[in-house]
C-alpha cells in the first residue's frame, strides 16, 4: 500500500509545505506571524486594562468641569461611576511634594479618608516624576 500524501498549505501564506505532514507553517516567519496574531489571553488582558484606563480617564473628565482647575469629589462618587483605583498610567508629585495619580491627562489626589481632588495635567508646568 502506498502512503497517502496530501498536499498541505501554510495556513498563513498558503505556500505548499514540504517535509513532515504535521507542519502548519512553511517557515518560522509564518509561524511567528500566526502566533502574534493569535494571542487571545494576552490580547484580551491588554484590551481590558486599556478599557479600564480609558474609563477612569473619562470618569475624571466628566467630574471636572472644563473651566475648573481642580474639584473635590468623594471616592464613593468615583466608585459609583465605575472608577477602578488600581488602574492608572503614572504618578506625579508637585513642588510641595503632594502625589497625584494619573489616568492619561487627568489625575487625582486622595485627601482625607473619602475624598479625591481631581485635576487635569498642567502641560505648562511639569511636576517632578516620583
Ligand atoms: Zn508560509
Amino acid at each position: 500500500m502506498s502512503e497517502h500524501i496530501s498536499t498541505r498549505h501554510c495556513i498563513v501564506c498558503q505556500k505548499i509545505i514540504r517535509g513532515r505532514s504535521d507542519k502548519k507553517f512553511c517557515n518560522d516567519n509564518c509561524r511567528n506571524q500566526f502566533n502574534n496574531a493569535h494571542k487571545p489571553s494576552s490580547n484580551s488582558c491588554v484590551k481590558g486594562i486599556n478599557q479600564a484606563l480609558f474609563r477612569n480617564r473619562n470618569i475624571l473628565e466628566s467630574l471636572l468641569p472644563p473651566s475648573t482647575p481642580a474639584i473635590k469629589q468623594s471616592r464613593e462618587k468615583l466608585l459609583e461611576k465605575g472608577f477602578q483605583f488600581r488602574y492608572f498610567t503614572h504618578q506625579l508629585s508637585n513642588t510641595s511634594g503632594k502625589g497625584y495619580v494619573f489616568c492619561y491627562d487627568f489625575g487625582y489626589q486622595v485627601v482625607g479618608e473619602d475624598d479625591c481632588i481631581i485635576i487635569r495635567q498642567d502641560t505648562n508646568e511639569q511636576p517632578a516624576i516620583i
